[in-house]
């Protein structure tokens, strides 16, 4: 039976800017159980990035903040708490993986000493062993001479090894959830895979979750047991993979479908694209925000947004023409 370990219920993060007020996140709501691994997909904008930072507290200041929702973890509503209190939970409980390494890496501190510091702040342990620990963790990731190159400062890592350093310092306090937000975007082709087998196979050494943010659809089939998709900063589509990729019900997914190429798909069918751009997120119209680039738009579907619900066991979607559908279904 699945057991349940984050429960994320109508989140709002909105950014307060000198042009209006920015929806970037927008009743996002979804379950991550344990051992799971949770896909969330989307366009650039569509408000995944922010979804991951919100639960970890790490919103851009002074613009952005949590106005709504709850994002439940070991039974604490951790929306709710302080830079201080959340600290407890970063980096430790749950922890991240950003896109790009080099960024995310001091440049004056050796790997180790980064690694040590996050076991110790978080571990009462001194620093020999953290030290210790940080070796064992280095080679968990694979990194050839843990020893020698704990000493080694970042530059002097490849792009792929210092993301393996990354998911090394997330995994040093033995995280309940790992949220990667697109792990490898900034690598190189030939290292992404190995990469992401990296996550999930530590994911399953260790029984943690990961929550996978990506725009790659690819890499979702291969790795996510469920996926939700994001448009315009808010959810259109959530359910386990098999359904997302093979019964699309929100026009949006089925585009995106459409733009992969499948190696179940007939020689004739093209690649197709969605037409139009992805919207504002200032001043959103009342009705559904896909409706500009929608072919199955309908009357009515400008004036009412569509709630997001269970339209299947398990598969939730926000879209007018299965409200129908559903009604449909309900007067025989
Ligand atoms: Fe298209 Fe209407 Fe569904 Fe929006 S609600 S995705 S416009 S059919």
């Amino acid at each position: 039976m699945n057991e349940k370990l984050l429960e994320v219920r109508d989140l709002k993060t909105h950014f307060f800017t000198p042009d209006g007020v920015v929806k970037a996140v927008d009743g996002v709501s979804f379950i991550l159980n344990k051992k799971e691994v949770l896909g969330i997909v989307g366009e650039t904008g569509s408000g995944k990035s922010v979804t991951a930072l919100s639960i970890l507290n790490l919103i851009p200041q002074p613009f952005g903040r949590i106005v709504g929702g709850r994002i439940m973890f070991d039974g604490v509503d951790i929306a709710g708490l302080g830079q201080k209190q959340i600290q407890k939970y970063r980096g430790n409980r749950i922890s991240m993986v950003f896109q790009d390494p080099a960024a995310s890496l001091n440049p004056v501190y050796t790997v180790g000493n980064q690694i040590m510091e996050s076991i110790m702040i978080h571990q009462k342990i001194d620093k020999r062993s953290a030290r210790k620990k940080a070796m064992r963790l280095l080679d968990m990731v694979g990194i050839p001479e843990p020893q020698r190159r704990l000493n080694s400062y970042p530059h002097q890592f490849s792009g792929g090894m210092r993301q393996r350093v990354m998911i090394a310092m997330a995994l040093a306090n033995s995280p309940s959830i790992l949220i990667a937000d697109e792990p490898t975007t900034a690598l190189d082709v030939t290292i992404q895979a190995q990469i992401l087998e990296l996550m999930v196979d530590v994911m399953n050494k260790t029984g943690s979750s990961i929550i996978l943010i990506t725009h790659d659809l690819g890499v979702v089939a291969k790795y996510a047991d469920k996926v939700m998709v994001m448009y315009g900063g808010k959810p259109v589509e959530f359910s386990d993979i098999d359904k997302i990729f093979y019964e699309p019900l929100h026009p949006y997914t089925n585009g995106l479908m459409g733009s992969i190429a499948r190696l179940d798909s007939k020689k004739k069918d093209r690649l197709t694209t969605i037409d139009g751009s992805p919207p504002s997120l200032i001043d959103l119209p009342p009705g559904c925000i896909f409706y500009p680039r929608c072919k199955y738009r309908m009357e009515g579907c400008a004036r009412s947004y569509p709630r997001f619900k269970e339209v299947k066991p398990g598969h939730h979607v926000a879209c007018h023409r299965h409200a129908e559908f559903l009604k449909e279904e309900a007067d025989g």
